[in-house]
């Protein structure tokens, strides 16, 4: 589809860029506005779906990689099973994020909570090879700055058997460790 404002065709070298690496026809949105409709957590967010695609059809590069959208969808899928021509909005997300990673744009409000989550998450992957709720707990505390986040609860989990103290390490972990150098060669590509 030809994108046109004021009789001129709209062409971005940032709407081709996401096109090319999300494999998805963004200039196709005609915002209807039924993915926003069903989005479970755009109300709590700066921008909607259907927003965020329309700053990418724009160009508009720095309103679409700074906002709290792109950091806190949850990859539910709705807006794609409601869309009426199948546009994959999870995949443009999962590309917006990886280029303000690229370009080293913090994530704006929520969207930093939900990084620091992330990080904390694979950080602990990474070191143990395995999900430590202990480890990921404390290692979100300390980089969000949330110090007593959830620390409450952890006695009531401990004595219940829900929460394992010491953290255990998969066997042969060094493997894990050439995958993630791995994806961290792509990403500077
Ligand atoms: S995949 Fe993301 S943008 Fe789409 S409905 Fe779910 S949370 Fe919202
Ligand atoms: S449902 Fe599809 S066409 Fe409608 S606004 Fe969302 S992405 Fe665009």
């Amino acid at each position: 589809m030809r994108l046109e404002l004021a009789g001129k065709a709209l062409q971005s070298e940032f709407l081709a860029a996401v096109e090319e690496h999300s494999g998805q026809n963004v200039s196709a949105c005609y915002q209807c506005g039924k993915c926003t409709g069903g989005c479970p957590v755009q109300p709590d967010l700066d921008l909607s779906p259907s927003r965020v695609l329309r700053f990418v059809q724009l160009g508009l590069e720095d309103k679409a990689l700074s906002n709290e959208t792109i950091w806190c969808c949850a990859a539910c899928g709705t807006c794609t099973s409601r869309c009426p021509i199948g546009i994959d909005l999870v995949s443009i997300m999962d590309t917006l994020r990886a280029f303000a990673e690229r370009k080293g744009i913090s994530p704006p409000g929520k969207g930093d909570t939900v990084w620091t989550f992330f990080r904390s998450f694979l950080d602990g992957v990474r070191q143990f090879g395995r999900l430590s709720e202990v480890a990921l707990m404390g290692s979100y505390n300390i980089n969000s700055g949330r110090l007593y986040t959830n620390v409450i609860k952890a006695p009531w989990f401990v004595l219940r058997s829900k929460l394992g103290i010491m953290p255990h390490k998969i066997e042969r972990i060094e493997r894990l460790e050439r995958v993630f150098q791995r994806i961290e060669e792509i990403e500077k590509k």
